[in-house]
């Protein structure tokens, strides 16, 4: 199965009379049956995601496994260090989501529109300030996660989120887009996505 039919399960259900029937998804490494919640492993080579089961996940969690990585599976955020809306504004990006990956050419920011992940110019002096500040903005694994934030008129939501994740709110934006300002229905999937994050995420723990 390819990387978007095997992240189709992430898309916004529609609200359903009857559940559907399960989609039979396969590791993308060996060709077993995998099951909802199976993981998912990075290859490097062609930056893409592939679903695994847990035998050759397990193979890939290890960093200096080479080709392929295991992406982990915490959500944080740190509640006691919050990103303030001036610090947000500092570092100059123009849309409301962005998400910020590590690998090797460095780090880089994303955000989700209609013809994908777009790579935004970002200062990195600004954002090494504000790490400094934010250790939770520190602790991404290269390749496989990524800090995700969303600014609106309430505040500026952060997390630490594995990098599938971002694919997920690449594809819901894609899939539901329309017009210049994405459309109700773009919002509202949006708007799940992160309800459902915000139920997912752990507090950072206080260190000591
Ligand atoms: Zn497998
Ligand atoms: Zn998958």
């Amino acid at each position: 199965m390819n990387q978007r039919g095997g992240l189709r399960r992430f898309r916004a259900p529609a609200p359903a009379p009857e559940p559907a029937p399960p989609e039979v998804e396969r590791c993308e490494l060996c060709g077993t049956l995998v099951d909802p919640g199976h993981g998912h492993v990075v290859d490097l080579e062609h930056r893409s995601i592939m679903c695994a089961c847990r035998a050759c996940y397990l193979l890939f969690t290890r960093p200096e496994a080479g080709r392929y990585r295991a992406v982990p599976d915490r959500y944080l955020h740190d509640p006691a260090r919050q990103l303030t809306t001036a610090e947000w504004e500092g570092l100059g990006i123009p849309v409301g989501a962005v998400f910020f990956l590590r690998g090797a050419d460095g780090l880089a920011a994303f955000y989700p529109s209609p013809a994908g992940a777009t790579e935004c110019l970002l200062n990195l002096e600004t954002w090494t300030e504000l790490a400094a500040n934010h250790p939770l903005l520190g602790m991404v694994e290269p390749e496989v996660e990524a800090i995700l934030i969303r600014a609106e008129q309430a505040g500026v939501e952060c997390y630490l989120v594995p990098i599938d994740a971002c694919y997920q709110l690449v594809g819901l934006v894609r899939l539901h887009w329309t017009g210049f300002d994405g459309g109700p229905e773009a919002r509202e999937a949006i708007a799940g996505f992160f309800a459902e994050l915000r139920s997912r995420v752990r507090p950072l723990e206080p260190e000591g």
